[in-house]
């Protein structure tokens, strides 16, 4: 941790500050993240408002992240299988109708909401308690995975260092995420044609 305070230009006895202040993927990699998910989860068939549908999975999939706001509940309720399960319900008994079939789109926005806690629990997570209680309220444990596809993003803005390591760390998620996105992409591109 002292070094990463160093090369942002911040002083060791910072590191703690430092730490509070590092999350994992960036909205960027979480928006393709989700945005992938929706359209490989929303299956065969034609997605109506596929723009509209593309805004709201990109959304779902940056949405968990909300929790900042909110003191002492980062990486809590909103990272949790229960909040990916209470999207899809909501979607599927939502009245209107927006993407399609009405459960097949709910799984959609599911897959796109949960996306962010795969994403979350890849990622490089340096602020304790390390880890995401994707299993609350059954579990308090938090969990995270041992391959780090992730690095770390910094949120203070006004450290020296701060657009060089966070344009890095989203170059790294565009990168390994361009690929599903490409591949969700044409799937969809020939899932719509097909219907
Ligand atoms: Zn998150």
């Amino acid at each position: 941790m002292e070094t990463f305070a160093i090369r942002l230009g911040g002083s060791p006895e910072s590191a703690r500050d430092l730490v509070a202040s590092l999350a994992m993927p960036s909205p960027v990699g979480h928006a393709l993240g989700g945005l992938a998910a929706g359209w490989l989860a929303s299956g065969p068939g034609r997605l109506e408002r596929p723009f509209t549908t593309a805004i709201l999975f990109a959304a779902l999939g940056a949405v968990p992240d909300i929790d900042v706001l909110v003191e002492g509940s980062h990486r809590l309720y909103t990272h949790s299988l229960v909040a990916v399960a209470l999207v899809g319900l909501t979607v599927a008994v939502s009245p209107r109708r927006l993407g399609g079939a009405r459960g097949r789109f709910a799984l959609a926005c599911a897959a796109a909401y949960g996306s962010h806690l795969l994403l979350d629990w890849l990622g490089d997570d340096r602020s304790a308690p390390i880890g995401i209680r994707a299993l609350w309220p059954f579990t308090d444990a938090y969990y995270q995975s041992s391959a780090l596809l992730f690095p770390p993003v910094e949120r203070r803005y006004w450290l020296p260092g701060f657009w060089t390591a966070n344009l890095h760390a989203i170059g790294w998620e565009v990168t390994v995420l361009a690929l599903p996105v490409l591949a969700a992409a044409l799937l969809r591109r020939h899932w719509t044609r097909q219907a």
